[in-house]
């Protein structure tokens, strides 16, 4: 089943068209990439799919429904969005920022808190790993960390599509393969899809069921890695800049290893 069909989607700012006819469709419990170089529109992509940009033309379809015809909330219930985290709230602790992901789920002038969403907040706090830092202000955090804290507050939406704007920024290899595998896992598991946009190549193909690559608004390529991992197409999308991470630095039997002995930091690509 689709849980989004996106048809002819264009955006503009101002004069400045940034989306032309985009158009793709997700399958439940499917991880789905979007590449592209800087610039290239993947954001405001996400932005619309999280509704926090207004659809301008064409039309975004969640389950059989228009996006539009979402509430507000009702889209919180159903979508979680880990933005691109550029500061922290400073003041807030680790449980405190997970807990903002329950407001989806609260009802009513008077919202009461429940067991559940004390569960909620716990297991997804589990889930990243940061059982021990939960009475830590985030300010205190690391990049890596408080990307997961982020990630936690989605999870504690208990969504089932999770829109994530590069989920493992701020990670060293260890860490985004980590948080990669749990991404996997929580796919299978609790069918969550995922939309996910990466800046590493080898990393995406690895992982993502099917990925969509963006040059200057336009999807040039759209597919399985296997299909759009051969080194010409690569270089036709990413011109000769990027062109050596055509041939994978962080092979399969590098990443066995690396999860199997817990490698600190390997700089790669770049
Ligand atoms: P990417 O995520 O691929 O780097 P973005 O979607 O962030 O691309 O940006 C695509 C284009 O839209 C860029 O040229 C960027 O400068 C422009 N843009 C992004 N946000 C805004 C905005 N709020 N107002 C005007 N232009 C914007």
């Amino acid at each position: 089943m689709h849980v989004l069909e996106v048809n002819n989607v264009s955006y503009r700012y101002q004069r400045n068209q940034v989306l032309h006819d985009v158009t793709f469709t997700v399958t439940e419990g499917e991880i789905f990439g979007i590449l592209g170089p800087n610039g290239s529109g993947k954001t405001t992509l996400l932005k619309l799919l999280s509704k926090e940009l207004p659809l301008q033309s064409g039309s975004i379809v969640v389950n059989g429904r228009p996006l539009r015809s979402f509430s507000q909330k009702e889209w919180a219930r159903f979508a979680a969005v880990l933005p691109q985290i550029t500061d922290a709230a400073f003041g807030y602790t680790v449980k405190e920022t997970v807990e903002l992901g329950r407001y989806a789920h609260q009802n009513g002038l008077f919202p009461t808190w429940t067991e559940e969403d004390e569960q909620a907040v716990k297991t997804a706090i589990e889930e990243v790993g940061l059982t021990e830092k939960v009475e830590e202000g985030i300010d205190r955090l690391s990049g890596g960390e408080r990307q997961r804290v982020y990630l936690a507050r989605a999870l504690a939406q208990q969504p089932r599509l999770l829109l994530l704007d590069e989920p493992t920024n701020h990670m060293d290899i260890t860490q985004q393969i980590k948080l990669l595998d749990q991404l996997v896992r929580w796919a299978k598991e609790k069918a969550l899809t995922i939309v996910a946009i990466f800046h590493d190549i080898n990393i995406a193909s690895l992982y993502c069921d099917r990925l969509l690559m963006l040059k200057r608004g336009e999807v040039v390529a759209l597919g399985t890695p296997e299909e759009l991992m051969e080194p010409e197409r690569l270089n036709s999308v990413f011109q000769a800049q990027v062109s050596r991470q055509a041939h994978p630095t962080v092979s399969k039997p590098l990443m066995a290893f690396l999860r199997k002995w817990e490698f600190p930091i390997l700089q790669h690509g770049g």
